[in-house]
């Protein structure tokens, strides 16, 4: 029950993509629904308000609904959608285990997302390390962290794992957490309510805790009055010695509409960027999940699937859970037969796209948008010539290209250029975190497998 519960979210959000629903209906069918219990297989979802009409909602979403939590949580259940008159016939559910009901409610915490459950990897040990060390000592080490990275690689996970530690240890601590988008929508609503109460209780609210996580605040950009608000709530905490822990898809300086002030805030703590999983790593998470889900797959499928999922974390859960649904399902044993057809529409069913030396420049050249021509010219500006090297760099990691094709491929250059641009471009990835990331988005999208 409390995984579902604790995956509900997931699965209406699920319901919504695999249907395409527009955000309206989403909001009004599927937002408003509560999971009320569950006896023996069946689930007993609650249809809220009058105006729902509960016969539509039984025919159209309760097969989708029915398919999400199959394939999110791999069991399959006999659903009925109750209003609230009915409920006195059914008993509610209650949390056998109080400790997760009060964390949860106080910081609204995915009682999954922990250090525990966290596998460090090459591309996120030092974002682990400096989570770790700010949940030992919050205010005092790293202030404000800033964890950054693409969708998809634990920056959630990691980020709600530090407000788990420091309430383990302290749980009188105060500790919030919200996406930017919530955060936003609060302060718009405070706002529109026009009145200082509705402010102050706001104000309240975030100026007095111990500890701020703010999620995804890529999102906040771009809206002036939470901006400003912001602004102040940061200052406040940050002046108090109170922990802000804040992601985003992007380090500060390629958030455009960002705010100076702000931007200069968020660069002032540390950032700690998480990349790419590697093939072991990807494997570790892959035997982790499988252990806690009490399910074995053969090592060739697991292979497979990490072979093959190499870019976001979630899709390579995704690519299990559904393995898992369909057994459940279908009580049959996966074979890698079943686990192909299975995940071709996870895993591309067209052949992947070749990486030709070809296709590493122009999408290169797309990226910081200029020509291939440009690229091949003998134009040594650093706006062209950077790009230039970076090519030269990953045609050489990406295609394995002899060094004098690259140098035929960009304008005839000779063999010494080629290699000290590679030099240059692979300190520069050793050194530098901007650079490991701005290659890592490159190569992403040359190959998005
Ligand atoms: P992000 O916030 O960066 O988009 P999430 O934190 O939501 O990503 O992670 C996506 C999924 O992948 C979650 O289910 C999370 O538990 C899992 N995950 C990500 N990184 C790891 C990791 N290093 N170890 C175990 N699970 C991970
Ligand atoms: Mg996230």
């Amino acid at each position: 029950m409390e995984l579902i519960l604790e995956k509900w979210g997931e699965i209406l959000m699920t319901v919504k993509e695999e249907h395409e629903l527009t955000d309206v209906s989403f909001e009004t069918w599927l937002k408003p629904l509560r999971v009320y219990n569950i006896e023996g297989s069946k689930l007993y979802i609650l249809v809220p308000s009058e105006q729902m009409d509960r016969n539509y909602i039984t025919k159209r979403y309760m097969l989708p609904i029915k398919v999400a939590i199959a394939e999110i949580i791999g069991a399959d259940y006999e659903i009925e959608f109750i209003l609230q008159e009915q409920t006195k016939a059914i008993q509610p559910f209650k949390s056998r285990n109080p400790e997760f009901a009060a964390n949860n409610e106080k910081a609204t915490l995915n009682p999954n997302y922990t250090f525990e459950t966290f596998v460090v990897g090459k591309n996120n040990k030092f974002a682990h390390a400096a989570s770790l060390a700010v949940s030992e000592s919050p205010g005092e080490v790293y202030n404000p962290l800033y964890i950054y990275g693409g969708p998809g690689l634990g920056k959630t996970h990691l980020m709600q794992s530090i407000g788990h530690f420091i309430l383990k240890q302290k749980p009188d601590k105060k500790v919030i957490y919200v996406t930017s988008e919530e955060f936003t929508n609060e302060v718009i609503d405070s706002i529109r309510n026009g009145n200082a109460s509705a402010m102050t209780k706001l104000r309240d609210k975030y100026r007095t805790v111990d500890v701020l996580m703010i999620d995804d605040v890529q999102f906040i950009i771009g809206k002036e009055s939470t901006q400003e608000e912001f602004f102040h709530t940061f200052n406040v905490l940050y002046l108090a010695g109170k922990q802000i822990i804040l992601s985003s898809d992007k380090p500060p300086k390629d958030m455009e509409t960002l705010e100076e002030r702000i931007r200069s805030r968020f660069e002032c703590g540390l950032l700690a960027d998480i990349g790419f999983p590697d093939y072991e790593t990807r494997m570790a998470i892959l035997r982790r999940k499988q252990e806690m889900d009490g399910f074995h797959l053969d090592d060739e499928i697991l292979n497979y699937i990490s072979a093959n999922i190499k870019s976001n974390i979630r899709e390579l859960e995704g690519a299990l859970n559904k393995l898992l649904a369909f057994s459940n399902l279908e009580h049959t044993e996966i074979t890698m037969e079943v686990a192909i057809r299975e995940l071709q529409n996870i895993i591309s069913p067209d052949k992947p796209k070749e990486i030709t030396p070809q296709l590493v420049i122009e999408i290169v050249a797309e990226h910081f948008n200029i020509s291939t021509a440009q690229m091949i010219s003998k134009n040594r500006s650093s706006e062209i010539a950077r790009p230039r090297q970076i090519a030269m760099y990953l045609c050489k990691n990406m295609t394995g290209t002899p060094l004098e094709a690259i140098g035929t491929l960009l304008g005839g250059r000779d063999h010494s250029t080629i290699i000290h641009g590679i030099k240059k471009i692979t300190e520069e990835y050793d050194k530098n975190e901007n650079t490991r990331y701005l290659i890592e988005t490159i190569k992403k999208k040359i190959n998005p497998n």
